[in-house]
């Protein structure tokens, strides 16, 4: 087992649907030439890059946007170059069944057997990452479209990734020299 993964999706997680409020400020970002009106907050870079390195995690984008997420998410929101899950685009119902479905095919590929936090807003997404075969231990936080990611989904992560450390053996804290016997 590697270490645990935090994926990030970016449209109804960073980029909510509404503005929900002050934090947020309007970008235009035009990968490949076509552009797009999102709303981001500068301050989730610093709340995703504490929960990663408190947990010994790694984040990475779980996205449409796949790398240019790098180019047009990351600077905004302040975060690094991330690696990311590759998605093709989205090849139709009849082909894919949901976008949650294509997604989560391509999650589990992507991540193995590593175990994973995954913030997303498509609504079959949890059944249907449950649902592919091999996967490992993981935990999708259903984020509301509307309102995108807040400190609640964060804890939610924190608690499962701190228990997913408790349950993969011994701590790695060193250790304590013993006291001398008196
Ligand atoms: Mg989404």
């Amino acid at each position: 087992m590697g270490s645990p993964l935090v994926l990030l999706d970016v449209d109804g997680v960073l980029n909510p649907f509404q503005r929900p409020h002050r934090g947020y400020k309007r970008h235009r970002c035009s990968p490949n030439g076509v552009t797009y009106k999102l709303w981001l907050d500068a301050g989730h870079g610093r709340m995703l890059l504490d929960l990663a390195e408190s947990a010994g995690a790694e984040l990475a984008w779980a996205s449409y946007w796949c790398d240019e997420a790098n180019t047009w998410i990351g600077p905004r929101v302040g975060l690094p170059e991330l690696p990311y899950v590759p998605i093709p685009r989205f090849p139709g119902i009849a082909d894919a069944g949901t976008l949650g479905a294509w997604k989560a095919r391509h999650v589990a590929a992507w991540v193995e057997r590593r175990p994973f936090v995954w913030f997303e807003d498509e609504p079959d997404a949890a059944d249907r990452i449950a649902a592919e075969p091999g996967i490992g231990d993981h935990l999708l936080v259903a984020v509301e479209p509307d309102s995108g990611l807040t400190g609640r989904h964060i804890e939610l992560a924190r608690t499962w990734l701190g228990d997913l450390a408790g349950r993969s053996g011994p701590s790695q804290q060193p250790q304590q020299p013993e006291q001398p016997q008196q």
